[in-house]
């Protein structure tokens, strides 16, 4: 068979530990055999970030934008621990905090669906994709301990002198107090992210939050969304057969129970930041969620949404063996390639990335999967596959879909 051709390069950000295992894997097995790969390369493994004073991450983020589309192997966020196992020189920042700044991107997660394993909300039939918005709020907060009795107030001095002030509170004894913000710029992008990518996968947005509460903060976040999408995005949602849903936040928890998925739940931070363990957990697994950095001009950065799974590669350095699940890993190359495919109208590209993901699900509704899944699945007598075997067994699938 001749392999599929690329025109654009894709951007490749090698990581860390189990998955940089896994990577180098899902290439060989699924990917050079069948497509004439094109990328440039960052090798975003720890050792090599630490050698480059953290310039690849930037380099990484940089070229993201040249071409628009990348994809990334999990990373290790060093914590005390990493600094003598990496002899590092400083305990470096996240990537992706570090991509997601340069590239000011949203964040959306969804789980991928298979037979077998079934969600735990009953009626869940489609995936819900979460969007957070990843700046602000209570992560970057101001807090006090307040000792005893006093008064806190809100000050806002202008720079031509303006001032605005706002009691808190007036404390008869102990307490505390917390100061919080946001950015209009922020917020815009944010809702333009989610509005570009309903678009893009032809799905609602549904947004909440608590405006009968809290009548200036969260009202700002649901009159910017509603102000974008009349102006922007009315239309063309028209035309796409989708909605744009407003409603309160706990009316929205209730809804999403109810639905049967299939649409885009943007979230402010720290709404995403639990819903989206909750969705991922009633899903099934961590190792079945895929992520995407979409950016207000466009660009894409698939990625799996779990570590790298540290536990299984320590297993590994010890030649024994482990059967990690490189489902989500697989699906950032598959969304990466697609998405390729679409920009450049390479449609060989982005049929090859339907039929990987094809294959990878026939793979276990067949029954062969990884121990986690095996563990959770409603398929009787599954096979436990190691992890190179479960790549093998979906390369199987694929060469039978191909021929
Ligand atoms: P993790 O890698 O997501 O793994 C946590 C546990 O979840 C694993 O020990 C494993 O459970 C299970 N698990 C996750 N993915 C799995 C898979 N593909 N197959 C099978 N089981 C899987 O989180 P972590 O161990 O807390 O973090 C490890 C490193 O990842 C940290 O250095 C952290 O900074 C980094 N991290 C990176 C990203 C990213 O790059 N996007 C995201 C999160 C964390 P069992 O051990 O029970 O089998
Ligand atoms: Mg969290």
């Amino acid at each position: 068979m001749e392999k599929i051709k690329m025109t654009t390069p894709l951007v490749e950000m090698d990581g860390d530990e189990m998955t940089r295992i896994l990577w180098q894997m899902i290439k060989e097995e699924l990917l050079l055999p069948f497509v004439d790969l094109k990328t440039e390369y960052y090798d975003l493994g720890l050792k090599h970030r630490n050698e480059t004073d953290d310039q690849v991450t930037y380099d990484s983020a940089e070229a993201t934008k040249k071409y628009g589309v990348a994809v990334k192997c999990a990373t290790i966020t060093p914590n005390a621990a990493r600094m003598p196992e990496y002899n590092l020189k400083e305990m470096w920042k996240s990537p992706n905090g570090t991509i997601r700044a340069i590239l000011d991107g949203t964040v959306f997660r969804a789980p991928i669906i298979v037979k077998g394993i079934e969600p735990y909300v009953r009626t869940w039939k489609k995936p819900i994709c979460i969007a957070r918005h990843a700046y602000g709020d209570v992560y970057k907060n101001v807090e006090m301990k307040i000792p005893g009795p006093g008064k806190v107030e809100l000050v806002y001095t202008g720079q031509d002198g303006q001032e605005m002030r706002e009691t808190v509170h007036e404390y008869q004894g102990p307490g505390i107090a917390q100061g919080m913000h946001n950015l209009n710029r922020s917020i815009e992008s944010f809702a333009r992210s989610c509005f570009n990518y309903a678009l893009d996968t032809k799905q609602d947005v549904w947004f909440a939050t608590k405006d009968t509460i809290s009548k200036k903060y969260d009202h700002t976040f649901k009159d910017i969304f509603q102000e974008i999408f009349d102006q922007e995005y009315k239309e063309k949602f028209e035309a796409a057969g989708i909605t744009y849903f407003y409603t309160l936040i706990d009316d929205a928890v209730a809804r999403v129970i109810k639905s049967e998925g299939g649409y885009i739940w943007a979230c402010k931070n720290y709404d995403g930041d639990v819903m989206s363990d909750m969705v991922a957990t009633a899903f099934g697994s961590l190792a079945m969620m895929t992520s995407v950095l979409v950016s207000p001009e466009g660009y894409y950065e698939y990625e799996a949404a779990h570590g790298t799974v540290q536990r299984h590669y320590y297993k590994h350095l010890k030649g024994e063996e482990t059967s990690t699940n490189s489902v989500a890993t697989i699906f950032a190359w598959t969304g990466a390639l697609r998405k390729r495919g679409e920009l450049d109208g390479n449609q060989p590209l982005s049929d090859f990335a339907d039929k990987l993901e094809a294959a990878t699900l026939k793979t276990i509704e067949d029954g062969k999967m990884t121990k986690d899944l095996a563990m959770m699945t409603s398929i009787p007598n599954p096979v436990v596959l190691n992890s190179q075997d479960f790549i093998r067994a979906v390369r199987a699938t694929l060469e039978a879909s191909l021929a």
